[in-house]
C-alpha cells in the first residue's frame, strides 16, 4: 500500500520497517537453502532424522542471530511455499505475517496478503 499520501508519517515508517524486515527474511531464507543444500549433500552419510542448525528466518532489523533446529524434510516442507518461513517461537512478527504451524522447535509463519511480493 504505497503512495497513500493521506497515511500520516509515522504509519509510513512503521510500513517501511516491515518491508525491510519481509526483504530480510529473503536473505535468511537464501541463507538457511545453502545450509539445506550442503546437507542434502552429505545425505549418504546423514540421518534423515538429523537436525541441522538452520537461521531464524524471522528477519528482525536489529538481528536475531536465533538458531532453528530442523531435519531437512522438516525444512523443505516449510518451503514448499515461498511467502513460508520458519522461525522461533515468538519470534513471528503479527504484522506481517501469520502462524500457520506451531512446533517445540519452530513456527512456520506465512506471509500476509501486503508483504508477500517483497519475499518472493
Ligand atoms: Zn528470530
Amino acid at each position: 500500500m504505497r503512495n497513500r499520501p493521506t497515511l500520516p508519517r509515522m504509519i509510513a515508517g512503521v510500513e517501511e520497517r516491515f518491508e525491510r524486515q519481509a526483504r530480510n527474511e529473503s536473505l535468511l531464507r537464501a541463507v538457511n537453502e545453502q545450509i539445506a543444500a550442503l546437507g542434502q549433500s552429505a545425505a549418504g552419510w546423514a540421518d534423515p532424522a538429523h537436525q541441522f542448525d538452520f537461521t531464524c528466518e524471522c528477519g528482525k532489523l536489529e538481528g536475531c542471530g536465533g538458531r532453528v533446529l530442523m531435519t531437512l524434510a522438516e525444512y523443505a516442507l516449510v518451503h514448499r511455499q515461498r511467502d513460508r518461513f520458519a522461525v522461533l517461537p515468538g519470534h513471528q512478527t503479527d504484522a506481517i505475517e501469520y502462524v500457520v504451524k506451531q512446533e517445540k522447535r519452530y513456527v512456520v509463519v506465512d506471509k500476509r496478503d501486503a508483504y508477500e511480493h517483497l519475499v518472493e
